[in-house]
């Protein structure tokens, strides 16, 4: 029990973050003043061709630059975001830091870029009518942006999430099914999800060059994908061993610290420079055997 000035409170710890709920409650507080300031950053980490080891895209990772705690992860601010009815806007903020960002390198480098969607969103029937609105304003073609959003996501109200989910790629924007091979990922549910793209989890792809088994679920899952029309994207693609072994089974795309850590945008943009003279390509491809 906590003794506070209103009296003696019983200590009701948070499952998430193992702090007690007045703790939350504040955090929602200023998490509604972060939105409407400007404390929220993204975080972008590269996504890397596994083929020819061009940059593929880069992923925008929500932060919150919070005045006393530091860098927040999405770890310590979703959970809020949720409980407060805040993901709409979270996302909503996310998509105009990730577009804002993407129009400094667009042309001139066609790198497109990833943001996350939450269940919030894909109940949203006007997303596809909002993110058209946001890449107008940025002068971006829908081509530029993939929303990623994990199975589970969908549970709640499957029918109008595919309906979202379909306005979206009707309009020219990628879709993409995050850390795939840990939610229902039902087969039968794969076969009518309008999605360009499946991110194979961290958990399937961490072993894959020393535990035959699974190897072999890497590659059924390439040969599914393939069959689809769907590309493959590896995350948490930690070392060189691992990213070249994906490679070998026929993976499209890694993500990962081997390739880079989330970064600031600035960073990214020097990144994204140094792989233009080719030294990202010339660090990495060598140990990919090609
Ligand atoms: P995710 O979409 O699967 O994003 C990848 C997460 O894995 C990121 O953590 C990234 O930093 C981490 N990661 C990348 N490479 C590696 C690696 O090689 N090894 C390991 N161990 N980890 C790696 P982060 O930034 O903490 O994000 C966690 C999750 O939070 C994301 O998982 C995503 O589901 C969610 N998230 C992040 N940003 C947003 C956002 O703007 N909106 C929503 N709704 N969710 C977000
Ligand atoms: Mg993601
Ligand atoms: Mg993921
Ligand atoms: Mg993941």
């Amino acid at each position: 029990a906590k003794r506070t000035r209103e009296g003696v409170h019983l200590y009701v710890p948070d499952p998430v973050t193992g702090t007690g709920a007045s703790d939350r409650l504040r955090t929602m507080e200023e998490l509604r003043t972060a939105l409407d300031g400007n404390e929220l950053r993204i975080f972008l980490q590269p996504q890397m061709d596994l083929r020819d080891g061009r940059i593929a895209g880069a992923e925008a990772l929500v932060r919150w630059d919070h005045p006393t705690r530091g860098l927040l992860s999405p770890a310590d601010l979703l959970p809020a975001a949720e409980q407060a009815g805040l993901l709409r806007p979270l996302t909503d903020r996310v998509l105009e830091l990730a577009l804002a960002a993407t129009a400094r390198w667009w042309p001139e480098r066609e790198v497109p870029v990833s943001v996350n969607l939450s269940a919030a969103n894909v109940t949203d029937l006007d997303l596809a009518g909002k993110v058209a609105a946001a890449l107008h304003r940025h002068g971006l073609p829908a081509r530029a942006l993939t929303l990623e959003l994990v199975e589970d996501t969908l549970m709640a109200d499957p029918e109008r999430g595919r309906a979202v989910l379909a306005a979206l790629r009707a309009s020219g924007v990628r879709t993409s099914i995050d850390d795939y091979g840990t939610g229902y990922s039902s087969l039968a549910y794969l076969r009518h999800l309008p999605a360009d793209e499946l991110k194979l989890d961290r958990s399937l792809t961490a072993d894959v060059d020393r535990d035959p088994r699974a190897a072999a679920i890497v590659q059924s899952t390439v040969a599914l994908a393939h069959a689809l029309g769907l590309s493959l994207v590896a995350e948490g693609v930690e070392t060189l061993a691992t990213s070249a072994t994906l490679a070998r089974l026929g993976c499209d795309v890694a993500q990962g610290y081997a390739v880079a850590r989330p970064m600031p945008v600035e960073d990214f943009l020097d990144w994204l420079a140094a792989s233009d003279s080719g030294l990202v390509e010339e660090a990495l491809m060598p140990q990919l055997g090609r």
